[in-house]
């Protein structure tokens, strides 16, 4: 009796990795204690473009603020971006290409924030609820 040899169970199946062998800097921007802010403020076609960087190792995160090209301070915190997040906000164009779109990538911080809180609040008041209504069902079969 001898065990059977296949082929190894998991030939093949990873993925290809571009940063296989690399010495990874997990320090680094986008390293595991510095991870990448999200990409905001873009169109859906600019945000694909700068996942694809991002996930191809090609990504360079911006050192310092670059100049806006609309309104000309130094503004810009998010790599490949071209235009601030104010002005791409006023303007509804995205802040990579400049194109007028309906739907940027993305919102602010303090939008998601302030969303976050009402869901919180909405939530709290149904908790609320359910437990008024328990006590009044208990209350009711006590009497
Ligand atoms: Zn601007
Ligand atoms: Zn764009």
């Amino acid at each position: 009796m001898s065990k059977r040899q296949g082929p190894p169970k998991h030939q093949n199946s990873f993925a290809w990795k571009p940063n296989l062998g690399q010495k990874i800097n997990e320090t680094e921007p986008g390293g595991r204690f510095r991870p990448l802010s999200a990409i905001t403020g873009v169109c859906q076609r600019c945000k694909d473009q700068i996942d694809w960087k991002r996930r191809y190792g090609k990504y360079k995160p911006i050192v310092e603020p670059a100049k806006c090209q609309k309104c000309g301070k130094r503004n810009v915190r998010q790599a490949y971006h071209n235009v601030c997040t104010a002005c791409s906000k006023d303007l509804g164009i995205c802040s990579k290409c400049c194109t007028h779109v309906k739907e940027l990538v993305g919102r602010d911080a303090s939008e998601e924030e302030k969303e976050r809180k009402a869901l919180e609040e909405v939530w709290s008041c149904y908790v609320l609820k359910e437990i008024f209504v328990s006590l009044q069902r208990n209350l009711f079969l006590l009497c």
